[in-house]
């Protein structure tokens, strides 16, 4: 029941928070996005609940975009972070050789690369997955000694330059003139072109002298288009690209941001598919606690950087390296990946039994734990977008993707209970119900 206590305490809150939102507002860039889909002021969070100062509590299904897949706050990981900071660990070291470096090399190379029969050297990149893009490409092309990259439509990389050039979204790209030179836009197998053979194409591209296409140092691809929508590689695509590739010599980059670190089930998402890609780029949840880190992984006779040739300040956040040695460890002494398996089937079986039966036109496609109900043959955008607003008043932060943002993409954390995956499941069916009899 509520006291007039509590009455009180959520009026004060409401108060104090139209107040501070004022301060956003006021004082910070309109560039801001998702704080306005999501407003209200967060200030706690705990596995895959995050809790406002208006005292709401609120289902993550969204998870930092991919960079919580081991929640809020985990416990294992907390206390080894903490007990670094207490015993005054190295907090920023360039990219010297450091204990909790050293300790990061030997867990990753233990049981990511020696485990899985992967040979690749590691290069720290600045904070952000898109300065790992920014490296793959400059050293793919000093390699080859070509200019040209192919991506692929649907694809995102990234808002710096490089990464931009890549990125199929022409709107986000609008603002960066001039950067879209010595990029080629190959159809990625997506609605019309998904009964298309898109290999071939690219093949037929790179071998009619009259395309008007060179040939390039590199392609990157996602093995699912997060940002694109949840768009899910076929493998056998993803294994003809691969040939296509080694037989064309030129080198093939996947972008494991968003689905790595086993957001699809195995710790790199192209392992379902039994390739090596030359390069992978990793980022988001490879540090376990939301801290900064991105990697790039080269195969040795690919790293051919001359010392401090692609330098940068921030490049080896020390506090990142103890996280990410911890979600490894943690990752050794779980079930981890035969859980999203589990919970793979729960939210599968959700989407289909509940949520595609509204209507024909809605499309339901993803894979381990990234989800994404296509709504744009059944309402479109305003859709979409009432469906994730009336998800965050019941409760659940989930957000928009794809072209026009017309899917509602659910990535919750790869812990989360089945309990709350369940009440986060019905709240999205509320949602729908609640807007399709207004
Ligand atoms: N690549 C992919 C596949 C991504 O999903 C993202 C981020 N959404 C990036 C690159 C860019 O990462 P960041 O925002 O950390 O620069």
């Amino acid at each position: 029941m509520l006291t007039f206590d509590i009455f009180l305490k959520i009026l004060c809150n409401s108060f104090k928070n139209n107040h501070t939102m004022n301060i956003f507002e006021k004082c910070e860039s309109n560039v801001r996005s998702y704080c306005r889909n999501f407003p209200d002021i967060f200030h706690r969070a705990k596995g895959s609940l995050i809790y406002s100062d208006s005292g709401r509590e609120y289902i993550d299904f969204f998870a930092g975009a991919g960079a919580l897949n081991y929640g809020h706050n985990h416990d294992y990981i907390k206390q080894k972070v903490i007990s670094y900071l207490e015993a005054d660990g190295i907090a920023h070291g360039l990219d010297m050789y450091t204990s909790a470096k050293e300790k990061f090399l030997s867990k990753f190379h233990e049981i990511v690369l020696t485990s899985k029969k992967l040979d690749y050297r590691v290069q720290f990149c600045g904070p952000t997955g898109t300065n790992a893009v920014e490296a793959a490409l400059k050293l793919a092309r000093k390699v080859k000694q070509r200019t040209g990259i192919f991506s692929f439509m649907g694809a995102y990389h990234g808002m710096t330059l490089g990464s931009l050039s890549i990125s199929g979204n022409t709107t986000i790209k609008s603002s960066a003139i001039g950067t879209s030179s010595n990029v080629t836009f190959m159809p990625y197998p997506y609605g019309f072109m998904a009964s298309f053979d898109t290999i071939e194409y690219i093949e037929s591209v790179l071998n009619d002298v009259n395309s008007g296409i060179e040939k390039p140092a590199a392609i990157i691809f996602e093995t699912v288009q997060a940002e694109g929508g949840v768009v899910v590689a076929p493998i056998e695509w993803m294994q003809r690209l691969r040939n296509l590739c080694d037989e064309n010599d030129i080198l093939l980059i996947c972008d494991d941001i968003q689905v790595g670190c086993g957001r699809t089930g195995s710790f790199f998402s192209f392992e379902r598919a039994d390739i090596i890609p030359d390069m992978v780029v990793l980022s988001k949840s490879i540090s376990g606690y939301g801290f900064p880190m991105s990697l790039l992984l080269i195969k040795p006779e690919l790293d051919i950087w001359e010392p401090g040739e692609h330098n940068g300040t921030f490049r080896g956040n020390q506090l990142a390296f103890i996280g990410a040695t911890a979600a490894l460890e943690y990752r050794e002494s779980s079930n981890l990946e035969q859980d999203v398996k589990g919970k793979e089937l729960l939210l599968k079986k959700f989407l289909t039994q509940e949520i595609a039966p509204i209507n024909e036109n809605i499309a339901i496609r993803g894979i381990g734990m990234i989800w994404g109900i296509d709504v744009k043959n059944f309402g479109g955008q305003s859709f979409a977008k009432s469906i994730t607003s009336r998800c965050f008043e019941l409760g659940v932060i989930v957000e928009c993707a794809g072209r026009n943002d017309t899917v509602i993409k659910i990535l919750p954390p790869l812990i989360i209970d089945t309990t709350t995956l369940e009440k986060g499941c019905s709240i999205i069916k509320k949602a729908f119900d609640d807007c399709l009899s207004n």
